[in-house]
């Protein structure tokens, strides 16, 4: 039986409990931290342990979907499994459209329920995109189409659409699935601190990318990104920062011979030549060609 004011009320308590929990929508999730959750007295907790569907069995609607970590070098869902509109596809547990999963996924469809989706950035560890909602189904291929924002359940799935609306639901994707995910592993590869100043305040930290988002190789992969702080993240992209393949830190020349205060001194002029601070794992370490090439764009910008 579906209570429709009592799914909208647990999703809206889940919804709120996940912002109070995670404000900008950062902070990696193990199982156990989403069995903290609890409504109305009843513990329920937001994730399912087994299964990629979350139902309640006291509820009629899904509450939410998880994709598991996957590996880095193989495929990863969020690039297999995106249709020409540019909306995700999540895919039907087993392959009965009835299956008791799909029928609550169905239902949330129906009714435009919010949902929660898990997505692996580690092995045990999601991050919690949402709301999300479940905008199409195609039964032939055994899965669901997935709005993962407010913006995207405007666009139909399947409906053609021109080369602006793509690269606007690709910008919004970049945002909101790959940045958290990628902030999860790079700060993770890097422990929590400035590849070149080594502060270790989260807050203060970003996930930058090496190549930039839209290059041909500005993926959101570990060796594609640094962890650094806002101050050395904004100092790089803006090129008054370099990095060597070699992984020295050069300042610009420029920015070495000016005169100011203690930010200027400390926070960039001291840094020159300072080795960059590299994952213990060698797979996570920053590759060298990418590295390369964004240090020639650096030494034309000076
Ligand atoms: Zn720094």
């Amino acid at each position: 039986m579906l209570d429709l004011q009592y799914e909208e009320l647990i999703r809206a308590a889940a919804l709120n409990w996940l912002t109070n929990e995670d404000p900008d929508q950062s902070r990696p999730f193990r199982f156990e931290d989403l069995a903290q959750f609890s409504f109305q007295g009843r513990s329920i907790p937001l994730m399912d342990h087994q299964k990629g569907i979350r139902k309640p069995s006291h509820m009629a609607a899904a509450l939410s979907i998880r994709t598991t970590y996957t590996p880095p070098g193989r495929p990863r869902p969020y690039e297999d499994h995106v249709g020409s509109e540019g909306l995700h596809r999540y895919k039907y547990r087993g392959n009965d459209p009835q299956h008791p999963e799909n029928v609550a996924l169905r239902v949330a469809m129906t009714h435009h329920l919010p949902l929660i989706w898990f997505y692996g950035a580690l092995p045990g560890l999601y991050v919690a995109l949402r709301p999300i909602w479940i905008v199409g189904e195609e039964p032939s291929q055994l899965q669901f189409v997935v709005a993962a924002g407010v913006e995207d359940t405007l666009i139909a799935p399947g409906r053609a659409v021109d080369s602006d609306q793509r690269a606007y639901v690709q910008r919004l994707t970049r945002q909101r699935i790959h940045q958290p995910v990628f902030r999860v592993q790079v700060l993770t590869a890097y422990e929590h601190q400035c590849a070149i100043c080594r502060l270790r305040y989260d807050e203060l930290l970003d996930a930058a990318h090496i190549l930039p988002d839209g290059h041909p190789r500005g993926t959101p992969d570990v060796v594609n990104g640094l962890a650094l702080c806002k101050i050395h993240h904004a100092a790089y992209d803006q090129n008054l920062i370099g990095v060597r393949p070699d992984l020295k830190v050069i300042v610009r020349q420029d920015i070495q011979l000016d005169l100011d205060g203690p930010m200027l001194r400390h926070g960039l002029q001291e840094m020159n030549q300072v080795e960059l601070v590299v994952p213990r794992s060698r797979a996570d370490r920053p590759d060298p060609s990418r590295l390369e090439e964004r240090y020639e764009e650096f030494r034309r910008a000076g």
